[in-house]
């Protein structure tokens, strides 16, 4: 670990059968206050999904044994990163029916592996096989930013969707398939639910994007890794992005500098968005709508909860600004008049 990081950050999941989830919450709770450990566990009778960050190498470690020893998991996988801004203000646990949203509760991995293949060997089919289909299971704002050389796109934007895209494919059954996600924990999934549908060829990159990037950066992967929390997305050496903002008006990774007609705010405005009227020149959904009511008049900025995280992160103090919500997955386009459209999903051109 190199010297100018301030903040240790793990991810890490298990599917396991949990019982008495009131007292698990209430134990991490307990141990995370002890050690100053920040982050999100989200608990669910199926298992535990978490990122979670600390600000000494001793709190780090003591919170991967308590977590190793709680769960009765020796081997637990551990996906370690570092951050020079905490990528989370307070420590929380969500009691959750799934804990990775697929919208399949119920379907439960078995313990252990499921036809993982490790980096290493991900690289080696890739390098060295010509007959096999690559999915990416993400949804498509994340593909955009950066995939494996060769990935389909299933252009999804909920997961319950990805069965369908594959039957959908004529994708024969006993077809060589690699899945991959951010993490890993999306595919365990996946991979059941094809299974269940009689693909029986089907592997998954362990530990996902950001473990094979850790061992193999600018290698098959291209471009940046989105990610769950302040950092937005990730370069190819695990460090938060400098080139990725998150759209205020879509949610999707943006680009393109602007400076709020309305409140003079510095924001980056995706692609699509640019294109929109009102949107193109404002730094929120609230600035866009204010600036098409009374064009002439000035207003404060408003954040969404995410930057709120950002600037405290920052050592700023957001607690005088307004806050909006934003909806992440939506995506703004143009209808054959003219007229901006929110819509739910977006379509390949
Ligand atoms: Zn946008
Ligand atoms: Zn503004």
């Amino acid at each position: 670990m190199t010297d100018a990081s301030n903040y240790y950050v793990t991810a890490y999941y298990r599917f396991t059968k949990l019982a008495d989830l009131p007292a698990i919450q209430k134990a991490l709770e307990d141990k995370a206050e002890e050690l100053n450990v920040k982050g999100l566990v989200i608990l669910g009778e199926e298992g535990f999904n978490s990122t979670c960050a600390a600000s000494s190498v001793e709190s780090f470690e003591a919170w991967k044994s308590f977590i190793r020893e709680f769960f009765n998991s020796p081997d637990q996988f551990f996906k370690d990163s570092e951050s020079e801004k905490s990528p989370f203000r307070r420590f929380k646990v969500k009691v959750r029916s799934e804990i990775v949203t697929t919208g399949i509760p119920g379907v439960m991995p078995p313990e252990g592996v499921n036809h993982h293949l490790t980096p290493t060997e991900w690289n080696r089919v890739m390098k060295e096989e010509s007959d096999y289909v690559m999915i990416d299971t993400r949804n498509w704002y994340e593909y955009k930013i950066g995939t494996f050389k060769g990935a389909l796109n299933p252009n999804i934007e909920k997961f319950t969707e990805f069965p369908q895209y594959i039957e959908a494919q004529g994708i024969p059954k006993d077809k060589k398939m690699l899945i991959f996600c951010t993490g890993g924990i999306r595919c365990e999934k996946g991979i059941l639910e094809l299974q269940d549908k009689g693909y029986n060829n089907v592997f998954q990159l362990d530990g996902g994007i950001l473990n094979y990037m850790k061992e193999y950066p600018n290698d098959q992967f291209e471009g940046e890794c989105f990610v769950f929390d302040h950092r937005v997305a990730v370069d190819q050496n695990l460090k938060p992005t400098t080139k990725f903002g998150l759209c205020p008006h879509c949610g999707q990774p943006s680009t393109i500098k602007i400076e709020c007609k309305r409140c003079d705010a510095h924001e980056l405005i995706c692609e699509d968005c640019i294109k929109v009227e009102y949107a193109k020149d404002t730094c929120s959904k609230n600035c866009a709508y204010q600036l098409e009511k009374h064009p002439a008049r000035k207003g404060k900025k408003q954040v969404v909860p995410f930057e709120i995280e950002k600037m405290a992160a920052e050592g700023k103090d957001p607690s005088e600004l307004p806050t909006i919500r934003v909806t992440r997955t939506k995506y703004i386009s143009m209808n054959p008049r003219g007229e901006a459209e929110t819509v739910s999903e977006k379509k390949n051109p």
